[in-house]
């Protein structure tokens, strides 16, 4: 079994803790590796290496900075296979989703690659008499990054790529469930040429995350992961002083006009609701047709589709439209929501419990869920299931199923699926939730917009990647200069005559 370790100043390095978490194959449900659990002593001492290293990388000028990130991208086309590989062998994921997290993270890389204008300041000439005034963006020093296991290339890069860019050093506490990949990239990053101590990965659990929140050094937190440890994360960050942008759970709703197209509503239900085996806080866990006709048709479209989903390991490649969820206690906890659904009251017309994988028996497959008839009350309407499990709620009217997506705590990402512009343009405008589609079932704003949770899906004042990463990353300073007068009336005037 591999022992895995964290990276410090360019080089692995075991853990000293002696505390040890499992990582497995949740495809076999075997452990293929331990990952080291950090002390806060570790985690300090690993900090302080970051702070050390951070001032003569600010003083880097931004293109050369950029350059880093430029042949960073080639290294990731270049091990893109490696990397969907070891992905999905602790994620569980399919390799071409697996490929999709590295790609999505990529190009966040690619938009950093911008740094040079993105941090460039602003300028008023004569301000006053003489006078000027310009503002600067300067790294905030030693930032961190707490990383969930849903995307382990995606959400890191997300964060360390333009933190790197604007000069900072950068902390990152990766998944303990899927740690190989963060540990690859960081090598990545090392062979681009990033100075050692820039990049530092630490692995653990609550006691590292705590250290990197007490820690005077850290100017910043960025976090993605449940709301419960987001809403955690951002109290304490900032009672301790620091930036903090924390993104949580997600419950997302799409609503289903009746003059929609039954059948694109339907495959991209299948898409956004079963993909990733659900684990995606863009998934679609919640259909909302309008009127009993469009809800019945939409379950006659749904089933036989539903019932062709072909669930497995990783390696079948593309036969294979979602895998194993992360850990058996993820498994447990989708069955136990299921069967409160069934106890509830709701409909289970699709019911996945009994699947079973010949061969990968102890693996943590999940089969498809299918609820109808769901209410607002039940524990699966109201819970992040994180699973392969789409609620059907029904509405009768477009004001009703507007309701529901409103009223829910979580406001991460929505659809509407309607022919009808004027019904697509109202929904867009009133709804209060961060990310929107109009007939796109998740609507990821690629890398140059901003991603972001509304409600209990975004704490925190500003967005993840695009513009907004370039401002969480970077404090503002304003110079205003005068000159003092008088030093050019003794100046020279005219062009010299040449002798
Ligand atoms: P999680 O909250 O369990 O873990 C996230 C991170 O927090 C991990 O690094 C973990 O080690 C750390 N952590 C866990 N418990 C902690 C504690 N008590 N104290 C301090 N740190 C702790 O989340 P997860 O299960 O890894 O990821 C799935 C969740 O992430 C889902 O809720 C999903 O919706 C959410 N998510 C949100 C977004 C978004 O952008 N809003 C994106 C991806 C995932």
């Amino acid at each position: 079994m591999e022992d895995l370790s964290h990276f410090v100043n360019g080089t692995h390095v075991k853990g000293a803790s002696g505390r040890y978490a499992d990582v497995f194959n949740p495809a076999t449900g075997e452990v293929q590796a331990r990952v080291p659990l950090a002390s806060k002593d570790e985690v300090d001492a690993i900090i302080a290496k970051a702070a050390e290293a951070q001032p003569a990388w600010a003083a880097t000028n931004p293109q050369r900075r950029a350059r880093v990130l430029m042949e960073f991208v080639r290294l990731l086309n270049r091990d893109m296979d490696k990397l969907a590989e070891a992905l999905s062998r602790e994620h569980g994921k399919t390799l071409p989703d697996a490929k999709g997290d590295v790609q999505r993270g990529l190009e966040v890389v690619e938009f950093c690659i911008g740094a040079p204008h993105l941090l460039k300041g602003e300028f008023t000439d004569s301000a006053g008499p003489g006078i000027d005034m310009y503002s600067m963006r300067q790294a905030l020093g030693v930032v961190a990054g707490i990383t969930p296991f849903n995307f382990p290339a995606m959400i890191p890069m997300w964060k360390f790529a333009p933190a790197i860019a604007c000069g900072n050093a950068f902390i990152l506490k990766p998944s303990e469930r899927d740690p190989s990949v963060p540990l690859m990239l960081a090598e990545l990053m090392k062979e681009a040429g990033l100075p050692d101590g820039i990049l530092q990965v630490v692995n653990g659990d609550k006691e590292a995350v705590d250290a990197i929140l007490d820690n005077d050094t850290v100017q910043a937190v960025g976090f993605v992961g449940s709301t419960p440890i987001a809403s955690y994360i951002y109290s304490r960050a900032t009672a301790n002083g620091k930036r903090c942008q924390c993104f949580g759970g997600a419950k997302n709703h799409m609503i289903i006009m009746p003059d929609a197209d039954m059948d694109q509503a339907a495959d991209a239900l299948i898409g956004a609701g079963y993909g990733a085996a659900g684990e995606r806080c863009m998934a679609i866990s919640v259909a909302v047709p309008v009127g009993d006709a469009t809800a019945d048709a939409l379950v006659e479209k749904l089933v036989p589709r539903i019932e062709k989903l072909k669930v497995g390991p990783y390696t079948a490649g593309d036969d294979v439209d979602y895998g194993p969820v992360v850990t058996a206690a993820a498994k447990e906890n989708i069955l136990r929501l299921v069967q409160s659904g069934v106890d509830q009251g709701a409909e289970l017309v699709v019911d996945g419990r009994n699947f079973n994988l010949q061969g990968y028996e102890d693996g943590f497959f999940v089969g498809p869920h299918l609820f109808d008839r769901v209410t607002r009350d039940m524990d699966i309407y109201k819970t992040e299931i994180f699973g392969p499990v789409l609620s059907q709620v029904r509405a009768q009217t477009y004001e009703e199923a507007l309701s529901y997506a409103m009223d829910h705590e979580y406001g991460n990402g929505t659809a509407i699926f309607t022919r009808d512009g004027d019904t697509a343009r109202d929904f867009a405008s009133r709804i209060n939730i961060g990310m929107v589609g109009i007939n796109v079932p998740i609507p990821v704003p690629l890398a140059y917009h901003t991603f972001g949770g509304w409600k209990k899906s975004g704490f925190g004042d500003l967005n993840q990647h695009g513009p907004d990463a370039f401002r969480f990353y970077t404090r503002t300073k304003t110079v205003t200069s005068r000159w003092p007068s008088g030093l050019k009336e003794g100046g020279e005037f005219h062009f010299k005559q040449m002798d």
